[in-house]
């Protein structure tokens, strides 16, 4: 059910003024310390915004696709760790259970994943199974009414604090291909779950990634997402396919941040006795960001109301997720130019989120994998 169209615009309104209010001038703070501030993330959970895409019933907004991405976008404004923080709960950390799990999972966790109490991590990528996520070889072998799991997930997000891991394990040992994955719901503290030291990273400070590793991890076959087995593949690319278009707004967001800033450093920058922004030069590269910015905003909410409408929209969130994170890497790029030395320089703020605009290319399905997917789809439907 959609909010109110004021409502939606309260928040909005809400949003805007934290983002530029306390989390933009606190981002330095962030990368600095590679911790989110214990008083924004209290702010950050009284805002609601770990419950954006859980639904009212178990204690979250309920948010459209619509609206979610609205309010992606305005948070993408500020640097991505902050969004970090609440995005797996809202994306890749709860989805599997709102798609897929059992009334039972969904009480059980979803009003703690809306709160904010516990945070969810989404373990699919291993050392040898990245792009190629179907070969995953972390094994889970049945022991009467329980399943044995171990392997190792690599670069999971979240990882050093999650409560609770969506994990993908192989069930069907005969198996080397997608079909043979269930999707386990396995609480942090079980024995035999181990999370990895958090690695550096080349940016988004502030939000850890961690090897999350299972060594004879008993779990109850209860546990496996809407007690299908076999069919966690298909859970985790669905979950995927949501998250796409989501981080495809965050990628406007904040790309239309960066290109602000930028237009107002070449403003106030003067050479050869004028202010950079009168050069045409420096006017063709903020005409593409610009162009570019709005084209993603258009693709986003198109396919937003079509995923609302309940089409599908595998092909449309490939094609959004591909063109806004390449985009704001291009926006980001022009940014740095236009701000010449100061561009390359940690104090003027640009050379951070330049980096931290770098993972939105490499991370829920490389461009590569964007680029397979919408081929295969296209030829596909073609006669
Ligand atoms: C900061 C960060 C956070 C992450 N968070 C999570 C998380 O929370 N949960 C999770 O499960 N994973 C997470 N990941 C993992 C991420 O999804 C993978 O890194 C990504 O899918 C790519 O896999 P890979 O790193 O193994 O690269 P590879 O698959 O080894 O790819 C290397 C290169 O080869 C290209 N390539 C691969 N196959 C093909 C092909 N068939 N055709 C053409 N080119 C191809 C790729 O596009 C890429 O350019 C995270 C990664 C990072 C860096």
């Amino acid at each position: 059910m959609a909010l109110e169209k004021d409502t939606l615009k309260q928040l909005c309104t809400m949003l805007n003024r934290f983002v530029h209010e306390r989390l933009i001038p606190n981002e330095r703070v962030v990368s600095d310390t590679d911790t989110i501030p214990s008083d924004i993330l209290a702010e950050i959970k009284d805002l609601g915004l770990f419950a954006l895409s859980i639904p009212e019933e178990y204690g979250g907004l309920g948010l459209t696709m619509e609206e979610e991405i609205e309010v992606a976008m305005l948070i993408g404004e500020a640097a991505p760790a902050f969004r970090s923080i609440f995005g797996t709960n809202v994306g890749i950390g709860s989805q599997a259970i709102v798609l897929d799990g059992t009334d039972e999972q969904k009480s059980k966790y979803l009003p703690r994943l809306a709160s904010g109490e516990l945070i969810g991590s989404f373990c699919l990528t291993e050392p040898e199974a990245g792009s190629d996520a179907g070969s995953l070889r972390t094994s889970a072998r049945r022991n009467g009414e329980h399943f044995i799991l171990n392997g190792t997930k690599r670069f999971i997000t979240n990882a050093p604090f999650a409560g609770l891991f969506t994990v993908m394990a192989r069930t069907d040992a005969g198996s080397t291909d997608a079909r043979g994955v269930s999707a386990f719901l396995v609480e942090a503290g079980t024995p035999g779950v181990r999370v990895g030291k958090p690695e550096k990273k080349m940016g988004q400070q502030g939000a850890p990634v961690a090897d999350v590793v299972f060594e004879n991890c008993r779990v109850h076959a209860e546990n496996i997402i809407g007690h299908r087995e076999n069919m966690g593949f298909k859970t985790a690319m669905k979950v995927l396919d949501k998250g796409r278009l989501h981080i495809s707004a965050v990628c406007a967001g904040l790309a239309r941040r960066i290109l602000r800033d930028t237009v107002r450093y070449a403003k106030d920058r003067r050479q050869f006795g004028e202010s950079i922004a009168s050069f045409q030069l420096i006017q063709a590269m903020i005409a593409d960001s610009e162009t570019e910015i709005y084209a993603a905003e258009c693709m986003i909410r198109d396919a937003a109301k079509a995923r609302d409408r309940g089409e599908d929209t595998k092909r449309k969130a490939s094609c959004t997720k591909l063109f806004a994170s390449e985009m704001v890497g291009r926006v980001a790029d022009r940014a740095v130019q236009i701000y010449g030395g100061a561009g390359y320089i940690a104090d003027y703020g640009i050379e951070q989120l330049y980096r931290d605009a770098r993972l939105f290319r490499i991370y829920e399905g490389t461009s590569q994998i964007q680029q397979l997917i919408i081929a295969k789809d296209v030829i596909a439907a073609t006669d």
